[in-house]
């Protein structure tokens, strides 16, 4: 009898679209072996050039993380299986670790000690009668009652990002009546955004996220105090905000602000109400809880940039954040509260299209660099830097077409194709993105399948690589450099700055 591996979704487009692959071997390292030889498109994205396995994959056995055994080494027997869990995008004095141990912040591993703030009775704030109409729901349950009510209004929540997990998140913890909810964001609302962040509406297209949030918020329930921040969160600001408030509910999207929310909350002792999505499988947890582990007990390193796609690369089911957003602001409740078990050391996955979860067991790592025995990260640090994520160049460039020798922009491309040069424009996207909008006469190869499509490029004509904002292609671009080609272009700025500067009757995604 065989083994099974699941394939995580991200990884999908190595394993031709299969979510599970049948392997054989007597160990975890033969089984992984025999996947990237019937895959071997997998192989860079599960191992290093020195053939030790990525940091950031981790394996399950059966739902055991293995990764503190000789993972590889781990034997099988017929029938086990293994899980991938990659990481996934869609994130003064007293900043040291000794913040944690404080008694009136950070939380245990049992709900009812998990308590943030230890208040009296007499402490809490009052309901007015309007309150006690409102939460009439919670005040007639005897697990609630009105002395849980209050504590929730003397709760407070920070959400990083008022985006599609921001969303769900900050309107239930405003309809359910805590008493201060911090929303830190500097976007304004775009059309994309409306298929899953309902926090926003058509007529706020425009405005700044924090406004629209705010007022619905507002509308939702005046008796919260929304306090909006109007800026990235950075290492600079990031525990000045976090001490402010008793859990942290991460709803970003990127790899570096995710990275500084986890290592912000075990500086300041405060949980993590964790989140994330990709196309139809979310994960959430509990991380940065006294005695919990955090997100880099999991994943001590993020993934090199570019082999994980974000959100807005990958796409995103609109309902998914809302099942993972209102997971959050029900693990932020109930540490708030300290009822129930709440999800630390469990990390949970959901998958949309077979509507079910998986919980995997999480183990607090003592070798942790941020929340072990010796932490090495006892300030924050350059989080774009750690993921790396390189500064733009400085470059001088040159006037009005402000592109490098690598780059084309779309109107010399226009000029180009109409003066009849002979070259290829290669869109990299994925075939429904192609379905959308296009360089009329451009060939279709995507990323994933170039590095064993690529032979049929022709030699002798100069490509131009694009894709939607010009990330993609240029990784194209690098790609086709490796196996030989030299007379290449990435179009800067994608198909969208195409229909902005050339084509606006195409329509934009
Ligand atoms: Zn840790």
């Amino acid at each position: 009898m065989a083994n099974t591996i699941h394939i995580p979704t991200p990884l999908r487009p190595f394993t031709d679209k299969k979510e599970s692959v049948e392997v054989n071997g007597a160990t975890v390292g033969d089984l992984l072996k025999d996947l990237t030889t019937r895959h071997d498109g997998l192989r860079k994205h599960l191992y290093a050039e020195d053939g030790r396995l990525r940091n950031f994959v981790n394996v399950y056995l059966n739902d055991e993380d293995i990764r503190y055994l000789q993972k590889e080494q781990t034997p099988v027997k017929p029938g086990d299986s293994l899980s991938i869990v990659p990481s996934v995008a869609g994130g003064a004095p007293g900043t040291t670790t000794d913040a944690r141990t404080k008694a009136d912040v950070g939380a245990d591993l049992v709900g009812a000690d998990l308590k943030v703030r230890p208040y009296t009775t007499d402490e809490l704030p009052e309901l007015s009668p309007d309150e006690i109409k409102r939460y009439s729901r919670h005040l007639i349950m005897p697990e609630m009652g009105m002395d849980k009510q209050r504590q929730l209004k003397a709760g407070s929540v920070l959400c990083i990002g008022a985006g599609g997990l921001g969303s769900p998140a900050a309107m239930y913890l405003a309809a359910a009546g805590i008493g201060r909810l911090g929303i830190v964001d500097f976007d304004v609302v775009d059309f994309s955004n409306l298929q899953r962040q309902l926090l926003h509406g058509t007529s706020d297209v425009g405005r700044s996220k924090n406004e629209s949030a705010k007022s619905r918020l507002n509308d939702l329930n005046p008796h919260v105090q929304v306090d909006t921040y109007e800026t990235l969160l950075n290492s600079q600001n990031a525990l000045d905000l976090f001490r402010d408030y008793d859990v942290i509910l991460d709803g970003t999207d990127n790899f570096p602000t995710r990275y500084l929310v986890n290592d912000a909350c075990v500086l300041t002792g405060k949980p993590n109400a964790y989140g994330s999505i990709f196309r139809f499988e979310g994960q959430a947890s509990v991380f940065a809880t006294k005695g919990g582990p955090c997100y880099r007990c999991l994943y001590p390193e993020p993934p090199p940039p570019g082999l994980v796609p974000s959100c807005a690369e990958g796409g995103v089911l609109g309902v998914l954040p809302g099942i993972i957003g209102v997971i959050q602001a029900t693990e932020a409740i109930k540490v708030i509260l300290g009822i129930g078990e709440p999800l630390v050391g469990r990390f949970l996955i959901y998958d949309a299209l077979k509507m079910r979860f998986r919980e995997l067991k999480l183990r607090k790592d003592p070798d942790c660099p941020a929340c072990g025995t010796h932490p090495t990260v006892t300030k924050l640090i350059d989080y774009e830097q750690f993921c790396g994520i390189q500064p733009e160049p400085q470059t001088v460039q040159p006037k009005g077409g402000a592109v490098n020798e690598w780059e084309i922009t779309s109107v010399e491309l226009k000029r180009r194709m109409d003066a009849g040069d002979r070259l290829l424009v290669l869109d990299v996207r994925e075939p429904n993105e192609y379905q959308i909008n296009r360089i009329a006469g451009s060939a279709l190869i995507p990323l994933g399948e170039l590095p064993r499509r690529y032979q049929e490029l022709p030699k002798d004509r100069e490509i131009i690589t694009q894709c939607k904002v010009g990330a993609r292609s240029q990784r194209a671009l690098e790609f086709l450099r490796t196996v030989g080609f030299t007379d290449l272009k990435n179009l800067k700025g994608g198909i969208l700055d195409w229909i902005d500067k050339v084509d606006p009757s195409q329509p934009k995604y």
